[in-house]
């Protein structure tokens, strides 16, 4: 019986798999150490609501401090995890270690930062709470340049804040179109309307060169020779796995803590969820590592189980969701969107609102809402999970 629970990484996947913990009826010693300072906060609002001032800090807190208390949780916040022995069971906090005889690895992922961009100040990535401190401040401050590089999710997110503020807003993504990574071009493209109409100037297919100025940043060159105005940067060019204090450890990590089906590591009782996490999907084989809330959320509940109960251990087998609100528009990726077949269920590309189904000639393997109907959104994710026949989805919707 397990007596000595660790989980590191203290955000979304790791405060899940402390509830599930307790909710279990697990009642050992339970240790939850976190990086941040901060009393762990829901990341998704940080370029959304909590840039735009929707919502303040207290609206974000994945639990109020008393309720940690209350689930009798050692929490170790601003203590970052240095190196994991799995043979001795114990994880290196810099000056001491703390043992386990169960460990969950929840440290998610951080912004990728191109290297010679960071030396200027005015340059900022997202991904922490103390970074959306520092961009809201320099956007309510009336920075009127603002520079967003590379257009995901986030990116699209930043720039939409930014026109909240009235700022002149320039996106700029190096790939011919933006969510390229999530969707084809041609299901982005209410996206690209969408920046435009708000008045976001929206550049694909140039990469930034370099950034110039002395001390502060004031201007981005593109690789085309372009040279924009910029009084505030965002980079939002995607995130890495934060696994570099596993080096040494003995752990399988190639992009990600290699993990089972039931997120078990390559160490026994050593689980890994959520961001950092690299599992083999059970239902399509892929080797997967989702950066979503709802993968992070589940996958810490998971594997929470699987630890407390290892002969009854589930495979996680969770589709991939995400969700992006832009403008007061919400745009929804469920499964994959770089599929064979494509069919709308209703609107389109060029209309105000679309459902997209995709295929890989056999089943439904994803959808994409842009503004849509949440119920059919939904129905059309179910399909997804239940691995729907194409032709029968199709058929159903005719
Ligand atoms: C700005 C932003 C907006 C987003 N919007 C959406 C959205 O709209 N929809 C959606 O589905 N997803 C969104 N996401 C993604 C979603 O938030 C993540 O997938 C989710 O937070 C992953 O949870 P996690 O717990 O695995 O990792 P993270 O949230 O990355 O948390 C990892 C935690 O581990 C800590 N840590 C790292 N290294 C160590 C260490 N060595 N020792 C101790 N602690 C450590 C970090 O400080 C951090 O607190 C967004 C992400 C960001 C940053």
């Amino acid at each position: 019986m397990l007596t000595d629970i660790v989980v590191v990484g203290a955000s979304v996947a790791g405060v899940e798999a402390v509830l599930a913990l307790r909710g279990a009826g697990y009642d050992g010693r339970l240790t939850l150490i976190g990086a941040d300072h901060e009393l762990p906060y829901n990341p998704t609002p940080l370029s959304k609501e909590l840039l735009t001032g929707e919502m303040a800090e207290d609206d974000i807190r994945l639990l109020p401090a008393e309720e940690f208390e209350d689930l009798d949780v050692d929490l170790r916040l601003g203590t970052a995890a240095r190196a994991l022995d799995p043979a001795e069971r114990k994880v290196d906090i810099g000056g001491s270690d703390v043992p386990y005889d169960g460990l969950v690895i929840a440290t998610g992922s951080r912004a990728v930062r191109p290297r010679g961009w960071f030396g200027l100040d005015g340059v900022h990535t997202l991904r922490a709470l103390d970074d959306a401190r520092r961009v809201r401040a320099a956007m309510a401050q009336g920075r009127p340049s603002v520079v967003v590089v590379g257009a995901g999710f986030i990116g699209c997110e930043i720039a939409a804040a930014a026109r909240h503020f009235g700022l002149d807003v320039t996106l700029v993504e190096a790939a011919a179109s933006p969510l390229l990574r999530a969707v084809p071009s041609e299901l982005a493209a209410p996206v690209v309307r969408l920046q435009r109409a708000n008045g976001v100037r929206v550049v694909c297919g140039v990469g930034v060169a370099r950034l110039l100025g002395s001390l502060r940043v004031d201007k981005v060159e593109l690789t085309d020779g372009t040279v924009l105005d910029a009084d505030l940067v965002v980079v939002g060019v995607g995130a890495v796995p934060a696994t570099g204090w596993l080096d040494g450890s003995g752990l399988s990590v190639d992009d990600g803590v290699i993990t089972d089906a039931t997120l078990q590591t390559t160490a026994p009782g050593v689980y890994a969820v959520g961001d950092a996490a690299r599992w083999p999907h059970p239902t399509t084989g892929d080797s997967l590592r989702v950066e979503h809330w709802t993968n992070a959320r589940e996958q810490g509940r998971q594997a929470a189980l699987n630890l407390l109960d290892p002969q009854a251990a589930q495979p996680y087998t969770g589709v991939p969701y995400v969700w992006s609100d832009q403008f007061g528009e919400r745009f929804q990726l469920a499964g994959t969107a770089h599929a064979k077949h494509l069919h709308f269920l209703d609107g389109g590309p060029a209309e105000e609102s679309y459902l997209a189904l995709l295929g890989d000639g056999e089943a439904v393997v994803g959808a994409v809402g842009f503004n849509g109907s949440p119920r059919q959104f939904n129905r059309a994710r179910r399909l997804i999970t239940q691995g729907t026949p194409w032709a029968e989805a199709i058929a159903q919707h005719q």
